[in-house]
């Protein structure tokens, strides 16, 4: 009867911290992945809030959505593409529309989702009218906000899609191929190129060396 006053009792207190989730505090690492989250995520939420009304460029004013990112803020791969699109502008999520669905395929081939296995963030925040690429202007006073999450995220490896996110993030103006050449470092996190889940719609032939890519970072976390 004690144990079951104790379990009872440890339930109601559980309740009043987490509501109806139940947290358990064996030490495996799901646990610890848990109670880190709620900390990790209050604080990029935080973030979030204090940047999402951001008027620094001109794409503020065009903007239908802020794209912040999106996926598990305990991720260790974290997935950075360049500008949202039309479809991220008119959801505020990244990765949507038919590109988001090849790299939900994507990820599923390697046993991962968008939603509890990586993050997924751009360079910009904003949609730009008429897809064209960002300027030099638009990128410096946003790159900031892209810094910070991976500050927050901390992943183990990072994938960056498209070039524009390779210049950015390595601050080498290369071609895609010769990015893709060599796994970078960004801030002690190892960083490979590949190409952006939009050019592969475009351009299938790319898909084979994409895919590489994605088995590369899936089996650096594995080891
Ligand atoms: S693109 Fe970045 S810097 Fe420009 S308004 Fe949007 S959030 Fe601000």
């Amino acid at each position: 009867m004690k144990i079951k006053r104790q379990i009872n009792s440890f339930l109601n207190q559980q309740k009043e911290l987490f509501g109806n989730e139940l947290f358990t505090y064996s030490l495996n690492k799901s646990t610890k992945k848990k109670t880190l989250l709620n900390r990790e995520s209050y604080a990029l939420e935080k973030y979030e809030n204090s940047i999402n009304l951001c008027q620094e460029c001109s794409l503020g004013k065009t903007r239908n959505n802020f794209v912040f990112g999106s996926g598990d803020y305990n991720a260790d791969l974290m997935l950075i593409g360049d500008v949202p699109g039309v479809n991220e502008d008119s959801q505020g999520v990244p990765f949507m529309g038919r590109e988001g669905k090849l790299l939900d395929r994507i990820l599923s081939a390697i046993g991962k989702n968008r939603r509890s296995d990586v993050y997924l963030a751009n360079i910009l925040k904003c949609y730009i009218p008429q897809n064209r690429n960002p300027l030099f202007s638009e990128i410096s006073k946003c790159e900031s906000y892209l810094f910070k999450q991976i500050e927050f995220i901390n992943p183990k490896v990072i994938l960056a899609f498209g070039r524009i996110s390779g210049k950015v993030l390595l601050n080498m103006d290369l071609p895609l191929e010769k990015l893709r050449e060599n796994v970078h470092d960004f801030k002690g996190i190892p960083l490979r190129v590949t190409y952006h889940p939009a050019s592969l719609l475009r351009n299938p032939d790319f898909k084979k060396e994409t895919w590489k890519d994605f088995k590369w970072a899936n089996t650096f976390l594995k080891n």
